[in-house]
């Protein structure tokens, strides 16, 4: 008999439920991607080609291999399943309203095709909806309560990598498909590389997490989120290994809590979470200072370059370039959350939407009305300026007391804008 795993953004073989499920209970199994053009994929196509290779290099060490189609998931999965007369379509659940429809058609065609599909867990650490408030609702909306009973809550073992995946002969493998881009230097897609960072920085610098994620200019956080973000690593997995952590599992639990929230509200990337009727202000300028990094302001100013640089942005650094734009500038939430889900290799609809609109008071913030001063979070995080100075030289020269307020200085310095705004 014969399986069909349909990979989507899970692309690893260590702790894959439905790919050792697959293994352990079909004699064939065709590991299976579709490419779908309809995808927006932004600049994380890139990254998206080398974990494929990657994953196509472990599955061929394991007598198998990672056969690679390119149109609609669902026509092009039952025409694999045809080809091989599978029994069964075995994948990760997911939480988008893209990822659910595909589910939901996949569902349908199997049924008709008399197939088994089954749904596995792995895109998160508890499976979203695992977890329900003892007052009622489908899902937690405040974070608090949520991380205290996730916390507590029994995990799945965490799976080994299957020995051996056995496909069915000739089957043609398929092409994978060419980066537009060349590699990317900082972040190398795949399940090798995350796993190495995984266990690396685990092993040796998980311990100094809680004292310097917020240093702006001092890369103490994991970078695993581009990883996470395609399943090179299992969540499970990475708090398995994150002994003494607690500060980061947290950070392990907001990415399945707002997991959580999408997949109960799938129409978090347009929609109020909580309406707050706000009036938005239309300013292209403004946008397009802010999506340049041209603002005036330099911690904003930084961040939106490291961005456009790196295609990652520090979370204390995201947290004050979104504030700066809803809530200094008065543009609507969704103008930056979609330029960052283009521009991020880390973005994805739960993480990315979920935190813009606690950014801008529309989400889950219980005090949806808080005030940010950007200038101090400036001093405080990035206090001699070398996060500033990194990635906006023209304030390369600039000393320290200034750096956060050029606009102080008695000349102007060159090439750099005065403030968009007031900012005293
Ligand atoms: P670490 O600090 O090492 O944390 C470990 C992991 O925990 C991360 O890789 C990530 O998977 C998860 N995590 C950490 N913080 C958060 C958070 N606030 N919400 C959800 N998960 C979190 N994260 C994304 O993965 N994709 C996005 O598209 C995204 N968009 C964001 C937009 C805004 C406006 C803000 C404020 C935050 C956003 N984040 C997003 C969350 C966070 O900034 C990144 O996950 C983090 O900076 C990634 O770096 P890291 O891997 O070094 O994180």
């Amino acid at each position: 008999d014969t399986v069909i795993v349909l990979f989507n953004r899970d692309l690893r073989v260590h702790d894959h439920p439905a790919l050792a499920a697959a293994c352990d209970e079909a004699r064939r199994v065709v590991p299976l991607f579709v490419a779908d053009p309809a995808m927006p994929m932004g600049l994380r196509q890139g990254f998206l080609a080398e974990c494929l290779a990657d994953l196509r290099e472990s599955l061929r060490e394991r007598g198998g291999e990672l056969v690679i189609r390119r149109g609609d998931p669902v026509a092009q999965t039952m025409r694999v399943a045809g080809e091989v007369a599978a029994q069964a379509v075995f994948t990760a659940s997911d939480v988008s309203s893209l990822a659910r429809r595909r589910e939901g058609r996949l569902a349908r065609e199997c049924a008709t095709a008399r197939m088994e599909f089954r749904c596995f867990p792995g895109v998160t650490v508890v499976p979203p909806g695992a977890l329900r408030p003892s007052g009622g609702g489908d899902h937690y909306r405040v974070f608090t309560p949520y991380w205290r009973v996730w916390k507590d809550h029994p995990r799945r073992q965490v799976l080994k990598a299957p020995g051996m995946v056995i496909v069915p002969d000739a089957l043609a493998p398929g092409p994978l498909p060419v980066p537009r881009h060349g590699p990317h230097e900082l972040f190398r897609g795949g399940e090798t590389v995350g796993r190495r960072r995984m266990t690396q920085w685990l092993r040796h610098c998980v311990s100094d997490y809680a004292d310097g994620h917020d240093d702006l200019a001092g890369n103490r956080t994991s970078k695993l989120s581009p990883y996470l973000r395609f399943g090179c690593v299992s969540p499970l997995e990475t708090e398995a290994l994150a002994e003494g952590g607690d500060d980061f599992v947290r950070q392990l639990c907001w990415r399945d809590f707002f997991h959580q929230v999408a997949q109960a509200f799938p129409r978090v990337n347009r929609d109020d979470y909580r309406p707050r009727g706000h009036d938005w202000r239309d300013d292209r300028d403004a946008v397009q200072a802010w999506q340049e990094g041209m603002t005036g302001v330099p911690i904003v100013d930084a961040g939106i370059r490291q961005l456009l640089a790196e295609g990652w942005m520090h979370n204390r650094a995201r947290m004050i370039v979104s504030s700066f734009l809803v809530r200094r500038l008065r543009i609507d939430w969704r103008v930056g959350a979609d330029f960052f889900a283009e521009r991020l290799l880390d973005g994805d609809v739960a993480n990315n939407y979920g935190n813009w609109q606690w950014v801008a008071g529309t989400g889950n913030d219980t005090r949806p009305n808080r005030t940010v001063n950007h200038l101090r979070q400036a001093r405080r995080f990035d206090p001699e300026g070398e996060y500033v100075r990194r990635y906006v030289p023209e304030l390369a020269a600039v000393p320290t007391r200034s750096v956060h307020e050029p606009w102080r200085l008695p000349v102007g310095v060159g090439g750099y804008p005065a403030p968009l705004v007031t900012m005293d």
